[in-house]
Order: structure tokens, then sequence, then C-alpha cells
């Protein structure tokens, strides 16, 4: 996996090389994580870009099951990267249908990726999407903007949080 951004918050001076160009904002990866392999995509990326430190994936489907304590950490975020697999907009809806605007959204089809059923994703499908984040993270364009939040401003910060 690259390595982008230190998980180690006494390096944040470093943070603003890929993910990001300012200090301390909350950035959480909500990933669709559905059946088909541009559902893996959007998993896979999610996780290899927390784990690069751009951000926290956190829990879609506790915004799809109304848990009042991840719906308001999703409000509480200064940018929430929602990771959709294809024109269904699963993940947008769920944040949609909160009222929770201030979202960004990957569609993996819209990155050439093809939607299958019954096969695994590759890893450079995953790569793609991942770069796609990282440049919507870093405020470099791609991604749908909804509203409200620069996303010049977003970098991750490591912080506990509710329910996963
Ligand atoms: S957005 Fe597409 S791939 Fe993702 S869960 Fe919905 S239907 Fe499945």
């Amino acid at each position: 996996m690259s390595r982008c951004c230190p998980s180690n918050q006494s390096d944040k001076s470093e943070q603003s090389s890929c993910c990001g160009g300012a200090k301390g904002r909350t950035v959480l990866l909500y990933a669709c994580s559905g059946g088909a392999n541009v559902g893996e995509v959007s998993d896979k990326a999610a996780r290899e870009l927390m784990f690069a430190g751009c951000g926290t994936m956190f829990c879609l489907a506790g915004l799809g099951g109304d848990i009042d304590g991840m719906v308001q950490t999703a409000r509480d975020a200064d940018v929430n990267v929602v990771i959709d697999g294809c024109p269904m907009d699963c993940a947008k809806k769920t944040f949609d249908r909160h009222g929770i605007r201030d979202y960004r959204q990957i569609k993996v089809t819209d990155l050439g990726i093809e939607k299958v059923k019954g096969v695994r994703c590759t890893d450079e499908q995953v790569a793609r999407t991942v770069a796609r984040c990282r440049e919507v993270i870093a405020g470099k364009g791609g991604g749908t903007r909804e509203a409200g939040v620069d996303p010049s401003r977003a970098l991750y910060q490591l912080r506990p949080l509710p329910g996963g």
C-alpha cells in the first residue's frame, strides 16, 4: 500500500502533500461496499485511504440504520467523502435522506470501471479510485461537490469515533 500522509498526529506538518492543505480537519470516508465489483472497489479504496492516513472510514450502514450518534458524526465532519460504486448512488442517497449535504461523491463507474456482478475487482481499479479520491480530498477537482465545504480545507484527523 502506498502511503501519502502520516498517521501520527505529531507529523501533521507533513500532511499537506497529498490529502489536503489544512490541518485539523476531520475527513470521513464512506463506501457503498456493494456486492458488485465496483462496490468492492469502493470498499477497498476507502480502506486504503484510511490506512494511508487520508481520512477515517466510517460505517455507511450506520447512517442507513438511522443510528443517531453516527448520523451526528457525519453532520459534524469537516468533509464526508462518499464513494459509490455505480449510478444507483446508494451512499449519496443515504446522505441525502438525512439532509446531510456537505459531502463530496466519487462514483466508481465514472472512472471508466464497468460494473460487473460475480467478479473480483482489480488492484488497478482500486488504485484508480484511490487516486481520484485523493484529488477530491485535496481539492484538486473531481467528485461532486454538494454544498458547504471547501475541499481545500480537508485533511484527516484521527480521533475516536463512536460506532466504527
Ligand atoms: S451504489 Fe451501486 S454498487 Fe454501490 S451498493 Fe448501490 S447498487 Fe451496489
